[in-house]
Order: C-alpha cells, then structure tokens, then sequence
C-alpha cells in the first residue's frame, strides 16, 4: 500500500510501527458552528482510508479530537449570553449527527481539548525544562522555534525566509517574544474567558499543543499516520511536530497525510469568506450518501470545485448503483422462487472470475494513495458486469455473488447502497393515527418522535384543516 507523505512529498510503501495495527490521528474540527462541507471532506477521506485499512486487515486506532475551546467559541459564548461550554456541547452533537448522516465510523476515541488540559500542562512544563519554551512576564509561554534544529521540514519551509516573513507579522503584545518565529503554548485569560490555572498564569492552551497532548496521550509519542486539510501542514502541523519531538525525544508520525480544499467558484470554502454550504443545508436536497459519492469521485489531494452540476452527477453516478443492487434483490428473489435448489453453473463460475478482477481493481487504485475515484470506476464496471451478466435465469448463488462483490467495494467506501425496504402505506398511517392520539394527550415528545421518525422514512406530514396529510419525499 502506497501513500502520499507530506514530509518526502513521495508516495512510499506503508509499512505500519507494530505489524498488523495503525495508529491514525486527523485533527478535528473547531466546534462554534454547524460543519461546512469543506469540513466533511477530510471526514469522509479519512474514514475512507480508515475502512479500507480495516479490509486489509489491519486493526486500526483511530483518534481524532474536537477543539472546544477557541476564540471563535468564546465570542459566540459571549454574543448568546452562555458559557462556551454550551456551544461546544451543542455543535459537537450537531457534529456527530452529521458525521453518522454521511456514514463516518466513530473514532475509536473522540478526545476534547477541555478535557485534555492536564497533560498539556506537563508537556509545557517537559519543554521548558528541557529549554524549548519560556515564560514571559505576563504568563504567555512560547515554543523556542529555534531551539528544534528541523523546524520547516514538513512544510519544506526555511527558518530564514519565515524570520523575515514572519518579522512583519509581529502584532502588538509580542515583543516580549525572543524571536518572532516564537509561537504560543500558553496565554493568559482575558476578562470573561474560560481559563485553568497553571504554574505561568490563569490561562488557557495554544491550539497546536492540544493535537500534541492527545495524539501522545491516546496513540503514543510515535504514531503512524497524522492526517488533516493541507491548510494545517503550516503552522499547526509543522509546530506539533516541533513540540512532540522536543517533548518526547521519538519521531512523531511516521506518515503525513493531507487533503486539498473544497472550493467553490475555485476559492477556497470557509467560513471566514463566508462561501459555504453547511452539510446540514446539503442535506435538505441531496440524501448525504450522494455528497460522500461526490467527494470520492475526485483524488484526496486535488482540490475539488463544489457544483450543482457536479452534485447531479454524483447522484446519477450513487444511484446507478443502488439500482442495479435492488435489481440483483429482485433477481435473487426470483431465482429463489423458480430454482431454490440450483447451484452456479460452469459459465457463470467463469464469469465470476471476471467480476473478481474488478475487485482486483479496485484494490489497485486504493493501494495507489487511496485512489478512490479509480477504485469508484472499479464499482461501476461491476455493475456494468451486473446489469449485463445476471438475469432472470441465472443462479441465486451467482447473483448474491455479484451483490455482495457490489456491497463489499461500496462498504469500504462507506456508501450505503442497499436500502431498506420502503415503509408500507399502512403503517405510515397507523403512525399518523398514533401520533394524534399523542397529541390529544399532550404527550408532544412521542408526536415529536413519531414525526421524526417518518421524516427518517421520507414522509412528509402536512397539518391542514382536513386533518393530516402525508406524502414521500
Ligand atoms: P477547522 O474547523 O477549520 O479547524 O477545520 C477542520 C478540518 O477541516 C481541518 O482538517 C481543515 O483542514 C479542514 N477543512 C476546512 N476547510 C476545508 C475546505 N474548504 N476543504 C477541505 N478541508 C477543509
Ligand atoms: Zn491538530
């Protein structure tokens, strides 16, 4: 298995620290608003790649965090009235609701900043003993850029040409830093912010120490694969590598892995610019299968251009597939009717031979820097193979065959492509009956979860004067 890694810029085999198991770090997302789109695509890589590892075999530790304290956080906090601590909360379940709609794996574990602060005030203190970091007057601690000899080598970045980049960019407040390439571990709070106390002052973490403390923390000081949007390879990438090697004295991550930007009119998507989709509003039209099948239709590291052409084509392109498996359900039913007891025939033993070389396939393209938009190519010569070779006279073994082939490809992707059976009429409106009666009884909250759990279905209710209406979506 080959890999794309940042720090040689060369695609290198894999080879994982223990045989047979991975360690994986993504950096997550900064929780103070719905997730964007641009957010969900190292979501879906990654859980990509974390799928199709677990298909090879490997046991894989899977750790990616949520930022829950940040300015941005504080100043939402702040313009509503709450602490910060209720508007992480709040977007970290709104997060992973998102992230269960488009078929992302929980981590193994999904660590909090906030609750991480422990360890970071050791490795602060580690650093500064060992002379990478230094107390200012006022409490800040900063990292002694220079003091790690091989600051710059993941982002190919010279210590002078960032010197003099950098000299320009000193904002007020930071004279008292040694040297401009100095960057925070610590700051002091300021009036209204959450704050803990530590030996420099009340204060609270620089973002980057935080993927240090609970990369080491849940994975180990040397990890396999670190991973995130390019955005991160400078600053925040270049300075975990300088506090966790400085700190522990071992080679952080064996491999660095970055996807390219989601853009829209080719600029980057963000919610700075304010040119963003929430995956919330992508959900309101497209089923968010289709948005995963959109971000593996290009490479990881190309940038992607977001279009409502190309969000068409990749529903055209999702829901190929799952007709051709609810065909394969109804052959197989039907060969299951006719000829229960028929086993495959020499024909299609050969055929199956050539559906195997998709899957063949399609491992190749994966095995090339996870090549998902080959390995998707793969899928679709399956089911060009499906649509033509099974028919209503082949065997049910030769067509569970191709199905589970289809189902098996589609599942490393993470793409749901057999659905379930569609809600009967009857029992849609015996829920309907059911939720009015609730309502009689004041009891809103089973209403509620009645309604919600025909909008899971696709039914629409609609309140008119003649009483309810339903409809399918
Ligand atoms: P943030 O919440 O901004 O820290 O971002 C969380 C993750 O989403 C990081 O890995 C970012 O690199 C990634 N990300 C943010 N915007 C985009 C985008 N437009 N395209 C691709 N990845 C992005
Ligand atoms: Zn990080």
């Amino acid at each position: 298995m080959k890999i794309y890694n940042t720090l040689s810029r060369k695609k290198e085999e894999f080879e994982p620290k223990e045989p047979g198991k991975v360690s994986m770090y993504v950096c997550g997302p900064t929780v103070y608003n719905l997730i964007h789109i641009g957010n969900a695509r190292p979501m879906i890589i990654f859980d990509t790649v974390r799928r199709y590892m677990e298909y090879k075999g490997y046991q894989v530790n899977f750790v990616s965090n949520f930022t829950d304290v940040d300015d941005k956080i504080i100043k939402k906090a702040n313009e509503e009235g709450v602490d910060s601590h209720v508007i992480s909360e709040r977007y970290i379940e709104e997060c992973k609701k998102d992230m269960q709609a488009m078929n992302v794996k929980e981590a193994t574990t999904h660590p909090k900043a906030t609750e991480e602060i422990a360890g970071m005030l050791q490795m602060i203190s580690t650093l500064i003993e060992k002379g990478h970091a230094y107390a200012a007057a006022d409490g800040t601690v900063y990292f002694r850029t220079r003091s790690f000899k091989e600051y710059g080598r993941l982002s190919h970045k010279n210590l002078d040409d960032l010197q003099g980049g950098n000299r320009s960019l000193l904002v007020s407040g930071e004279e008292q830093k040694e040297d401009p390439l100095d960057f925070v571990l610590w700051k002091p709070k300021k009036e209204g912010e959450p704050y803990w106390e530590s030996p420099w002052c009340n204060g609270r973490p620089g973002w980057h120490i935080e993927c240090s403390v609970m990369s080491k923390k849940y994975l180990g000081d040397e990890i396999d694969i670190h991973a995130g949007g390019e955005d991160l390879i400078f600053p925040h990438h270049e300075n975990e590598i300088a506090q966790s090697e400085a700190a522990n004295g071992k080679t952080f991550a064996r491999y660095w892995m970055h996807n390219g930007f989601l853009n829209i009119d080719n600029k980057k998507m963000s919610k700075s610019e304010g040119n963003f989709f929430t995956v919330r509003d992508i959900s309101e039209k497209y089923d968010l299968q289709i948005l995963r099948f959109f971000m593996l239709s290009a490479h990881y590291r190309s940038p992607l251009n977001f279009s409502a052409e190309l969000m068409e084509a990749a529903k055209n392109g999702y829901e190929r597939i799952v007709t051709c498996v609810t065909n394969l359900n109804y052959l197989l039913e039907e060969a299951h009717k006719n000829a229960p007891d028929s086993g495959m025939s020499a024909a299609e033993e050969s055929a199956l031979e050539e559906a195997r070389g998709f899957v063949t396939k399609f491992e190749e393209a994966m095995e090339d820097d996870f090549n998902t938009a080959d390995a998707v190519s793969a899928i679709f010569e399956l089911v060009k193979f499906a649509n033509t070779k099974a028919s209503p006279e082949s065997s049910a073994d030769f067509v569970k065959a191709v199905k589970d082939e289809i189902i098996m490809l589609s599942d490393i992707c993470g793409l749901i492509v057999e659905k379930e059976a569609e809600i009967l009429d009857s029992d849609v409106e015996k829920l309907i009956e059911e939720r009015q009666a609730a309502r009689k009884a004041k009891n809103f909250a089973r209403a509620d979860e009645i309604r919600d759990l025909l909008a899971q279905q696709g039914i629409i209710l609609e309140d008119t004067r003649e009483g309810v209406k339903w409809k399918r979506a």
